[in-house]
């Protein structure tokens, strides 16, 4: 297919790659950056040179005289021709492992039925966990690879992965296998970090019983999923009419007790004090916060935690945007993720994550740069290995068409991604 050698790349397996005369936009550091200052600061670098050995990156730093692309000392040698290279995109939300498809749903939304009308005549989620129940592992999984490929080729090179639609035992277990399985392929384009979210809706079987089914989380599914390292994270839908704070407080305090990093899907529909609940149990991130207080957003800051936007769900509910302009001004880490599943939000978008924070959250372009890359990894406990191009880093990274970072947000919605880095294994899109 077409011309050049760029065609034939394949150095996967060695992992070792020396990328020249880029020009290098990232942020720096090992942990989260707060505040718009922090935020807005990238290290930007012309004619950079990037090596990266067994899948690590080794050196960043000026040209070491480097001249032609191809194979040789070990090293792939590739000509960035002045164009942009950036740290892999960490999409720190998503819904991944999933069965069946809602766009009749999504029809009725747009001809005006309310979300909320069609969950109370069995759509919504229910809908998706019956299929999912019914679907086999290997349907799961090429399912949830299919979606990962698409990000791949818009820059993602790290993404959490949701359980959530199965809510019953072996179906919840089923789908952290197929994370499991998919994290396990040596060939995969995209880390997955696992998040047990069972608390993601009250199941059929527990109408009416929600203390009950946190009982059945917290006395069953924490202590097998721990033992056997299913997930990193456990995750919590605490809203009205779902779980309340107090109900959520209950199973966060045991997840925490097994050890897991803990998220919230906090004040999405209404204020209901899913900010402060995460800053007092010290969840690593807060995500929608559409609704959001003000005490919660104090709160939130002198705890550390990351608040996780989502602007693509707020788009597509066409809810209101999460204050993400005020989050930054008051000194909170902000990361940008997709929310990617079959309901509110089927879109992995990239670049339409990046047009919608800028747009309508008051992003800068450095700051939504910061917000999908090294926030991100904090948002998933790893900005120490990723989210930056930094000597000791993973060999994550993004290239864009351009040497104008700006088109992230100004092509709006359009792909200017030419090629994914993966642990030093580069991935060509026309490759
Ligand atoms: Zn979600």
């Amino acid at each position: 297919m077409g011309c050049g050698c760029r065609n034939f790349i394949d150095n996967s397996m060695t992992e070792n790659l020396i990328i020249f005369n880029a020009r290098l936009v990232t942020p720096t550091g090992t942990s989260a950056r707060c505040g718009a200052q922090e935020m807005n600061h990238l290290h930007i670098l012309d004619n950079a040179t990037v090596e990266i050995t067994k899948g690590i990156i080794t050196y960043v730093g000026a040209s070491r005289g480097e001249t032609r692309d191809g194979y040789y000392n070990h090293f792939w040698h590739y000509n960035a021709r002045g164009k942009c290279l950036l740290p892999g995109f960490v999409d720190s939300h998503t819904h991944p492992v999933f069965d069946g498809e809602r766009a009749d749903e999504f029809n009725r939304r747009l001809r005006g039925e309310s979300y909320l009308s069609i969950m109370q005549s069995g759509g919504g989620i229910a809908a998706t966990v019956r299929a999912t129940r019914n679907a086999t592992y290997y349907t799961l999984r090429a399912r949830a690879e299919t979606l990962l490929k698409q990000m791949s080729l818009m820059g993602v090179t790290t993404v959490e992965a949701k359980s959530g639609y199965g809510l019953d035992r072996d179906t919840e277990l089923m789908l952290l296998r197929v994370i499991q399985g998919l994290q396990r392929d040596e060939h995969r384009r995209v880390d997955i970090v696992p998040t047990y979210l069972g608390a993601h809706a009250i199941p059929a079987e527990y109408a009416g019983r929600p203390d009950d089914y946190i009982d059945f989380i917290t006395g069953e599914m924490l202590p097998h999923i721990a033992r056997h390292r299913l997930a990193a994270f456990c995750d919590v839908f605490c809203e009205a009419g779902v779980f309340s704070v107090e109900q959520s407080r209950r199973l966060l305090t045991a997840a925490r007790r097994y050890g897991f990093g803990l998220k919230l899907h906090a004040d999405e529909l209404a204020s209901l004090g899913g900010a402060e609940l995460a800053a007092e149990l010290h969840a690593v991130s807060a995500d929608h916060l559409l609704h959001v207080s003000e005490a919660g957003i104090r709160q939130l800051r002198a705890a550390g935690v990351v608040a996780t936007l989502l602007p693509l769900t707020a788009f597509i509910l066409k809810a209101p945007y999460a204050p993400g302009r005020q989050l930054i001004d008051s000194g909170l880490a902000v990361a940008l993720a997709t929310d990617l599943n079959p309901g509110s939000a089927f879109s992995g978008s990239v670049p339409l994550t990046f047009a919608l924070a800028c747009i309508y959250m008051g992003l800068t372009i450095e700051e939504a740069i910061t917000a999908f890359t090294l926030n991100g990894a904090a948002a998933l406990n790893r900005a120490d290995t990723i989210g930056s191009i930094e000597t000791g880093k993973q060999g994550d990274m993004v290239l864009l068409n351009t040497d104008n970072y700006h088109q992230l947000t100004y092509y709006v919605g359009m792909n200017s991604v030419i090629a994914t880095i993966k642990g030093g294994v580069i991935h060509p899109l026309n490759g």
